[in-house]
């Protein structure tokens, strides 16, 4: 095969099973409730007539409707087909040096796949043995840094002034935040935006706003770096926002009661989840995210996993060797968690 050495290999980000039919599915942090009732309003008000036209390339409705919800300007705003694509845009536009990049060595595992794909130097950098950052690691030369806050699949949320202290250190790199489970806990780095140019924020509404089949991401930065992130995007394709993707997000963005409500059901059967999984010797870091970080003293994560998968209940488990002792479990709806203790209370007790 003499073209092997012109093709671009790499080892590509593996995402959770999405098994069909009446399942259980703690596996990829979904939401387990529909999107606001004002998506499926916005949805059906569309006529299928107009997909003939390509959609807006600025996306400017959704881009306008971001900026109004979090104060900011529609400069400060670039979408994308959910942040998964945000981030990759951020890769390739930001982190162009030769210097390495640096992330921590437990964290989203696409962000290694994506310095692979781009052949962007990186180091990772140990997070404590208790999972937190830290931010003296960060201290180093480097040509970037994204840190995932609350982090995954740990759940954990770094503190502002750790992240202050490190985009204020790394004034000659750009500091990317992926707050994709902000929403849930932790405290977003927006309010350092207006001091920090370097900083990028990436949100996502696959999460909080239930939306991850319509794949809907956003980045959160000063205009310079927004533009530089449209250059880099109108260089590979300048349609990525579909029609329905722009009118759902713009209604799920709008109906802030809803989310709210949404957001607080899910956080009040994290906490009650955790109570019950204490009660079956379960350990987990604090989680700030809609997934828990369990592991157990006696069973071992693989078996437990296989156990579950047996029964219908799908979710996540890591062979790395820092997470192999661990399962990641979505918070789903009150009625699937008291399922999951069910069914692990038969295996413990
Ligand atoms: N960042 C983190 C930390 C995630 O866990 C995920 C979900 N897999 C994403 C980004 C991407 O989510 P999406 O592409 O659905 O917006």
């Amino acid at each position: 095969m003499p073209w092997l050495d012109n093709i671009r290999r790499v080892t590509p980000y593996v995402p959770g099973e999405q098994p069909q039919g009446a399942v259980i599915k703690l596996n990829t942090n979904e939401c387990p409730y529909p999107p606001s009732p004002k998506v499926g309003e916005a949805l059906a008000s569309m006529s299928a007539d107009n997909l003939r036209k390509y959609p807006d390339p600025t996306s400017e409705t959704l881009c306008a409707a971001l900026a109004d919800y979090y104060g900011l300007t529609p400069e400060q705003i670039f979408v994308g087909t959910g942040s998964d694509d945000c981030l990759a845009q951020c890769f390739l536009t930001f982190f162009a040096g030769k210097k390495p990049i640096l992330f921590p060595d437990v964290t989203y595992s696409f962000y290694k796949v994506w310095a692979e794909v781009y052949r962007i130097p990186y180091e990772t950098i140990p997070l404590n043995d208790d999972f937190t950052v830290d931010p003296k690691a960060y201290g180093r030369e480097n040509g970037g840094i994204i840190l995932a806050n609350p982090n995954a699949p740990t759940g954990i949320a770094t503190d502002l002034n750790v992240i202050e202290a490190i985009v204020a250190e790394n004034p000659n790199s750009v500091v990317i935040v992926d707050e994709a489970y902000i929403d849930f806990g932790g405290e977003t780095a927006l309010s350092l935006l207006p001091g920090y140019e370097n900083l990028v924020i990436v949100r996502t509404m696959s999460k909080s706003r239930a939306l991850a089949g319509m794949r809907i991401g956003y980045v959160m930065a000063s205009p310079t770096l927004i533009k530089y992130l449209n250059d880099v995007k109108f260089s590979v394709n300048s349609y990525t926002m579909n029609m329905p993707s722009l009118l759902a997000g713009v209604a799920a963005i709008k109906d802030d009661a809803y989310f709210r409500q949404t957001v607080a059901r899910i956080i009040a059967t994290r906490e009650r989840t955790k109570d019950e999984l204490k009660k079956l010797n379960f350990g987990f870091p604090d989680s700030a995210t809609n997934f828990i970080f369990a592991t157990h003293p006696t069973i071992n994560a693989a078996e437990l996993f296989d156990y579950l998968r047996e029964r219908e209940i799908y979710v996540r488990y890591f062979s790395a060797p820092r997470l192999k002792d661990y399962l990641r479990i979505t918070v789903g709806t009150g009625q699937e968690m008291d399922t999951l203790l069910r069914t692990l209370a038969e295996r413990i007790r």
